[in-house]
């Protein structure tokens, strides 16, 4: 039987979201199903948040996350962040273990590893007693040597140029 891959996507380069979503897409074809959950992410709004609801019942989309942390509007204290993201890693766990899906995205988990809103070991943990022939996609900035050991394919998004810094604001369809 198919093993199934761990695949991630991290960097300082636009895309390691957008290329878990291009995944989901193609495999939505093949009425595979996925599953995305969203950590840090939560108040702000995205595209894939309606695309989930054109794509029911093939991909779902859970919000996981309470937004971004300690920029901009984050009125969250930090705890507040940590259970969110600890609840978000116990869904997964229920998710990738329930054998009804063909892949699960963790996204933005390498950024809530870096944040030390998840306990690496127990991240690990989750990866390495996954059922066999399910996909797991990890995104997020960062990337952590017990991250890099137990993933199959790694690609880093490295920012060659950006237009926010032209000044260029986040574009609906493009950025969110
Ligand atoms: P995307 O969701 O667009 O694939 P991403 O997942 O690679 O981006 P995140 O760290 O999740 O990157 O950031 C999400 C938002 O930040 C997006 O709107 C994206 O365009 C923007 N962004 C990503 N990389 C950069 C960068 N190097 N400079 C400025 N903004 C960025
Ligand atoms: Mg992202």
């Amino acid at each position: 039987m198919d093993r199934g891959l761990i695949i991630t996507y991290y960097g300082n380069g636009k895309g390691k979201t957008t290329a878990a979503l291009g995944i989901a897409l193609r495999a939505v074809g093949y009425d595979q199903k996925i599953c995305m959950i969203q950590f840090i992410k939560g108040e702000w709004d995205y595209g894939e948040i309606y695309s989930s609801n054109r794509l029911k019942p093939h991909f779902e989309l859970i919000i996981a996350g309470k937004g971004f942390i300690g920029i901009l509007d984050d009125d969250h204290d930090i705890q507040e962040h940590i259970d969110s993201a600890k609840a978000a890693l116990g869904l997964a766990k229920e998710k990738i273990n329930s054998l009804r899906y063909d892949t699960v995205i963790l996204d933005e988990i390498n950024y809530a590893l870096k944040l030390k809103l998840i306990e690496e070991h127990e991240l690990i943990s989750v990866l390495q007693s996954k059922p066999p022939g399910v996909n797991i996609i990890l995104t997020g900035n960062h990337l952590t040597d017990q991250v890099l050991n137990i993933s199959d394919l790694v690609t880093e998004m490295r920012e060659v140029k950006h237009p926010y810094k032209k000044g260029i604001r986040a574009r609906k369809g493009i950025d969110f």
